[in-house]
């Protein structure tokens, strides 16, 4: 479904822009057709909006060159890094020119002394922890895609660990950008606090591309626990599970991981993953610290889980065990559309304070059943996130039209809760209508920054706020 916007092309400029781009950058700067639908938004049922032209940069001098060539052309610029996002935030509604980062992929230095290091943008979290494998350190933020570290900035991700790591906004201490006239700039040193001036950093994380490209990044780095140990616990009902979760964190047990699967998601997963789990809604844990402290969280999670009619609680240390049971986590999106192949998901995620985190996801499947969609629910439920993916014929309007309005009442439900509309994904150009009901007047303070910063609004038009 494309997504109306009120945006224009300006035919001239871009024409201009791709012939200077082409004859400087050779090979390296693509008007394929298919490269350039790639390089737009290809995950789920938002419409593919391709840019003009794609340039695959090496440096941030090269981003630059490109940055100044745009603005002196008013072409929009749409920076990528490997195309996961889930709500539009590639799209090119206006045209334009998408910047490639997933060649500026060096590890720049690790400070093991530290706990941090220096990468470019185009950097995996899969590849820099493989990187960092014999330092005993490990960067913590996991997607369920191995995303680029310049996207996981920029839609201010997270996954399985932020209950215990936080998110990107917590693990980013400095940013190299180039903002929209060209400029570079450094957001902040490499000390781990700072209290210099407006806090640059946190608004270009969660920016979506839209104020500046992330050319280099800072990571606070965190030490392989001394000891792991995983272990997966199924209940009677959502609510129990959900029920379980809430009283865990209130007593202070550290989770490192606590993660819901419903039962549709269970059997999704054992069929995809080849498992064995019980079909019935699910918690994945995983608990860090000393061999003896994680003894003791697993064995106090297990004495709070029974108490809500938790069953088969069962954990390890092993190594092989604790994978197996992660890769199924994170192939989970994978698992569920299997469950009605020919389908795509149209996912969605929202947060909401923990102590209504069982009344959304319970009023969230008392909508899914109102409106018979086959919508598995997966959460970060540590955080109070949850994500639900609606699997539809995206050529059936009305399939389509009742997962957008699950994702409505979804949102709407999360703001009323005292939530939110996103919790990770981001708003791009799916969830702009719900940032408005979210934040409402706050909407003008972020037009008037977007307004200073890209006075040409050619950074990534049309996502997060319509000017
Ligand atoms: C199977 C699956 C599971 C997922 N699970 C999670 C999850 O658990 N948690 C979560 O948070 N997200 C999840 N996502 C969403 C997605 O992986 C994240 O949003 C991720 O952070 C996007 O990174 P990317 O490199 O793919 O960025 P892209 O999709 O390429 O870009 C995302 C946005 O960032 C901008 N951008 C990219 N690079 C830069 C840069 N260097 N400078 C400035 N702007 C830039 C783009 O313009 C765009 O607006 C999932 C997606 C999939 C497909």
């Amino acid at each position: 479904m494309a997504i109306a916007d009120a945006l224009s092309r300006n035919e001239d400029g871009i024409a201009t822009a791709l012939g200077i781009l082409a004859q400087r950058f050779g090979e390296r700067f693509s008007t394929s057709a298919a490269v350039r639908e790639q390089h737009g938004h290809t995950t789920t049922w938002i419409t593919n909006q391709p840019p003009d032209g794609v340039v695959f940069v090496h440096s941030t001098e090269e981003v630059a060159e490109v940055v100044r060539v745009c603005a002196e052309h008013h072409v929009p610029i749409i920076p990528f890094g490997t195309g996961s996002s889930l709500e539009g935030h590639l799209n090119a509604p206006a045209g334009g020119v998408s910047i490639d980062l997933s060649a500026m992929n060096r590890i720049l230095a690790v400070h093991p002394e530290d706990l941090d290091c220096v990468v470019e943008p185009g950097v995996t979290r899969k590849k820099l922890n493989e990187h960092l494998r014999d330092t005993g350190l490990f960067f913590p933020i996991d997607p369920g895609a191995d995303a680029s570290l310049g996207g996981m900035a920029s839609t201010r991700a997270s996954g399985t660990n932020a209950v215990r790591y936080g998110t990107m906004k917590d693990n980013v201490l400095n940013l190299t950008a180039v903002m929209p006239d060209g400029a570079i700039v450094r957001t902040a040193q490499r000390a781990k606090k700072t209290s210099a001036g407006y806090d640059l950093t946190r608004l270009l994380v969660g920016a979506e591309g839209t104020l500046g490209v992330i050319t280099e990044l800072t990571l606070r780095l965190q030490g392989i626990p001394e000891a792991i140990s995983a272990g997966v616990c199924s209940f009677p009902d959502v609510e129990s599970a959900c029920n379980t979760v809430i009283a865990t964190i209130q007593s202070g047990i550290p989770m490192a991981r606590i993660e819901l699967l419903d039962t549709l998601q269970m059997r999704a997963c054992n069929a995809y993953s080849k498992l064995d789990y019980p079909e019935a809604p699910t918690l994945f844990l995983e608990f860090h610290g000393t061999t003896a402290g994680v003894k003791e969280q697993a064995e106090l999670f297990g004495e709070i889980a029974e108490e809500f009619g938790g069953g088969n609680f069962s954990w390890t240390t092993h190594q092989e065990d604790r994978a197996k049971l992660w890769q199924a986590r994170h192939d989970a999106y994978w698992a569920a559309i299997s469950l009605r192949p020919g389908t795509k998901a149209f996912a969605t995620d929202a947060c909401v304070p923990l102590s209504r985190l069982a009344d959304c996801v319970r009023g969230t499947m008392d909508d899914i059943a109102e409106l018979g969609l086959i919508a598995p629910i997966v959460g970060h439920v540590g955080d109070g996130n949850f994500h639900v993916s609606a699997l539809i014929d995206m050529n059936d309007p009305a399939e389509l039209e009742k997962a957008q309005q699950l994702s409505a009442r979804i949102s709407a439900r999360a703001i009323g809760m005292d939530g939110t509309c996103t919790g990770e994904h981001g708003i791009g150009q799916g969830k702009r209508a719900y940032l408005e009901q979210e934040l409402g007047p706050a909407l003008d303070v972020m037009r008037a920054v977007k307004r200073a910063i890209d006075p040409q609004n050619i950074m990534n038009p049309g996502k997060i706020i319509r000017l």
